[in-house]
């Protein structure tokens, strides 16, 4: 009980450390992103374009575990990368933010407009946020998920994906968290940032390092992202 209690404290105040959603003036960007192949044709989810958006990369590393080191910037790229090819097996067209340990750009702030940009592009129907969680206290665990606290549609979203996550990973469902974070606050598209997990907690980091396990929470990812866009048990 103690623990649930702190994890419901943190719910509230817990600003996900990783997360570095910063704002500025908006320069002139130059789109990078690619369509990957191949897809399945035969499915109904042709036509549904969903941008995934590894979080962080380059110089910024992000949160990094308490007893391995592991870079979250890393282990984004690895689910991410699963990510869209599930979302293809599945029909989806899918737009990668990043393909390589790369930052999209030199500094945090164009690369932060540079995702935007790729997110806001025409014709991309939902965003998904890959990110891995840190906090002071190492017994907090499990996935997250964020959404702009103003739009209830995004709640609805960041709530169908983590139930999808905690289904396909075997935690029991959680409530989704509104944050004031620059990519969700600004994506036009629904957008949710998915916390797989926090690497302050050495199960978690042990787990998220595994395909295993990163092979369940994109599962979990697309399951949630089905019923979103087509209705439970799509
Ligand atoms: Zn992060």
């Amino acid at each position: 009980m103690k623990r649930f209690i702190a994890f419901l404290l943190s719910a509230i105040l817990l600003l996900p450390l990783c997360a570095c959603f910063q704002e500025g003036a908006l320069p002139d960007a130059t789109q990078t992103h690619e369509t990957e192949a191949p897809k399945n044709t035969q499915s109904p989810k042709n036509g549904k374009t969903i941008v995934v958006d590894a979080g962080h990369g380059g110089a910024d590393g992000g949160a990094v575990g308490s007893n391995t080191g592991v870079t979250e910037a890393s282990l984004n790229l690895a689910v991410a990368m699963l990510l869209k090819d599930e979302l293809l097996m599945r029909g989806y067209d899918v737009i990668m933010t990043r393909t390589d340990e790369d930052a999209l750009a030199d500094t945090k702030l164009e690369d932060m407009h540079q995702r935007r940009d790729i997110i806001n592009s025409q014709g991309v129907d939902a965003v998904i946020c890959v990110h891995m969680n840190k906090f002071s206290d190492a017994a907090i665990s499990g996935p997250m998920a964020f959404y702009y606290k103003e739009t209830k549609e995004m709640e609805k979203f960041a709530k169908a994906i983590l139930d999808g996550v905690c289904d396909s990973i075997g935690r029991p469902r959680r409530h989704a968290n509104p944050g004031d974070y620059y990519l969700i606050r600004i994506s036009e598209p629904p957008c949710v940032i998915v916390e797989c997990g926090f690497l302050s907690n050495p199960d978690d980091e042990a787990a998220l390092q595994t395909h295993e396990h990163q092979l369940l929470l994109v599962q979990g990812i697309a399951n949630g992202l089905d019923a979103f866009l087509f209705g439970e048990g799509a």
